[in-house]
C-alpha cells in the first residue's frame, strides 16, 4: 500500500499521546527533553512516562513528568505498577505524583523485577492484579485513569476471555481509558474490538503504535510481549540493514499506513511508543497528514 494525497488526514477531530521513558544517563535526558520539545508541537492529548520493574524508576519517572507538567506545560500521565509494592507503598507514590500535579495514572500490575514472564506473585500487602490497583486508585482521588489492554492477549493470559475479563474488570472499578499493547495487523485489532464490545467495554480502547526504528530488535521484543509480526515488515524492511535512511522511510511509510488504515476502520485516537526519539514518530504523523488541532480547541 502507498499513501495517497486522498488518504491524508485533512482535518476533523483526532487525539494522540505520546509514551516516553525515563532517561538512565546524562545523554538520555538531553535526548528526552529535544525530543519533548519537538513533539510538542503536535498537541499531545497527553503524554505519559513509564514506570520501572518493582519500583526501579520512581525518581526518574517522578522527575520527568513533574518537568513534563511544570515546564513543557503538557497533560502528563504518570505510568504506575504495584509490582513488589504493598498498598501503603503505592498509596506514598501516588501521594508524591499528586503533589507534582499528577492527575492522570496508567495503572499496570508490572513485571516482576526478574522479568517478563517469569512468575508473577502479589506483595503480600499489596494489589494483585491491575483491576485491584485502578479500584485502589479510585478510592484515593478522582484521577484520570489509563490500563493496559492486550489485541493479542497478554502473553500469560490463558485464554482470550480471561483476557477480556480482566480488561472488563479494570474498567468497571473505574479505568477510563484502555491503551493497547503494540500490534502491526489491524485485522487483529478489529477482531478484538467485537470481543471488547461484545463484553460490553464501553471505555476507548487506544491503539498503540510502535514505529519501528530496527526490525531485528523489534522481533526480540514483540516475541517477549506477545505480538506477531507479520512476514509484510521482512519484506518491505527487506535489504535495508545497512541502509539507515531508506529504512528510516519506510519505518515512517508503514506506521502511517497503519494508522490511516486504523482511520478508515473509525479509529480517531493513537498511542505513540516514541522511544524517546522525535524524528521517525514526526516523519509518521507527517506521512499522515495530520493537522494537529490547538489542545484548548480539542
Ligand atoms: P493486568 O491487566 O493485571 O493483566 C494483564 C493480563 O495478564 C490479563 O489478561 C490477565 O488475565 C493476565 N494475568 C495477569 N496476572 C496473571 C497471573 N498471575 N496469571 C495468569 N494471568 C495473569 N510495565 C512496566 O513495568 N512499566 C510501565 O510503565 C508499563 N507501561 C505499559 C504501558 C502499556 C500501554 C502496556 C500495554 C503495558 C505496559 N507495561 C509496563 C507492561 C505491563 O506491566 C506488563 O504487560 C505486565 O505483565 C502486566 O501488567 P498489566 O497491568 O497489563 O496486567
Amino acid at each position: 500500500m502507498t499513501i495517497t494525497e486522498a488518504d491524508r488526514h485533512t482535518g476533523g477531530s483526532f487525539k494522540l499521546s505520546f509514551e516516553f521513558f525515563p532517561p538512565k544517563n546524562a545523554d538520555m535526558d538531553v535526548q528526552l527533553w529535544e525530543t519533548v520539545e519537538e513533539l510538542s508541537r503536535w498537541n499531545p492529548d497527553f503524554v505519559s512516562v513509564t514506570y520501572g520493574a518493582g519500583g526501579s524508576t520512581k525518581a526518574p519517572t517522578l522527575q520527568a513528568v513533574q518537568r513534563m507538567i511544570s515546564v513543557a506545560d503538557l497533560p502528563t500521565a504518570s505510568h504506575l505498577t504495584c509490582v513488589d509494592a504493598s498498598k501503603q507503598d503505592v498509596h506514598d507514590v501516588v501521594q508524591e505524583f499528586t503533589a507534582a500535579g499528577v492527575k492522570h495514572f496508567v495503572a499496570l500490575r508490572g513485571d516482576p523485577s526478574t522479568g517478563i514472564g517469569t512468575d508473577y506473585k502479589p506483595h503480600p500487602q499489596g494489589y494483585e492484579n491491575a483491576a485491584a490497583l485502578v479500584r485502589g486508585l479510585r478510592d484515593i482521588g478522582d484521577f484520570e485513569i489509563s490500563v493496559s489492554a492486550y489485541p493479542e492477549k497478554h502473553p500469560e493470559s490463558e485464554s482470550d476471555a480471561v483476557d477480556i475479563d480482566m480488561l472488563k474488570r479494570k474498567a468497571d472499578n473505574g479505568a477510563t481509558r484502555a491503551l493497547t499493547q503494540f500490534f502491526f495487523d489491524n485485522e487483529i485489532f478489529e477482531r478484538y474490538m467485537e470481543r471488547v464490545t461484545k463484553a460490553g467495554i464501553t471505555i476507548p480502547v487506544v491503539p498503540g503504535i510502535m514505529p519501528i526504528q530496527n526490525l531485528t530488535q523489534l522481533k526480540r521484543f514483540a516475541g517477549r510481549c506477545g505480538t506477531s509480526v507479520p512476514a509484510f515488515l521482512d519484506e518491505r524492511f527487506a535489504g535495508l540493514d545497512d541502509e539507515p535512511t531508506a529504512r528510516a522511510r519506510v519505518a515512517a511509510e508503514v506506521a502511517a499506513e497503519q494508522i490511516l488504515d486504523l482511520q478508515r476502520r473509525g479509529i480517531n485516537e493513537f498511542h505513540l511508543y516514541t522511544m524517546n526519539r522525535a524524528p521517525l514518530v514526526n516523519a509518521v504523523l507527517e506521512n499522515v497528514g495530520f493537522r494537529p488541532l490547538r489542545r484548548s480547541a480539542a
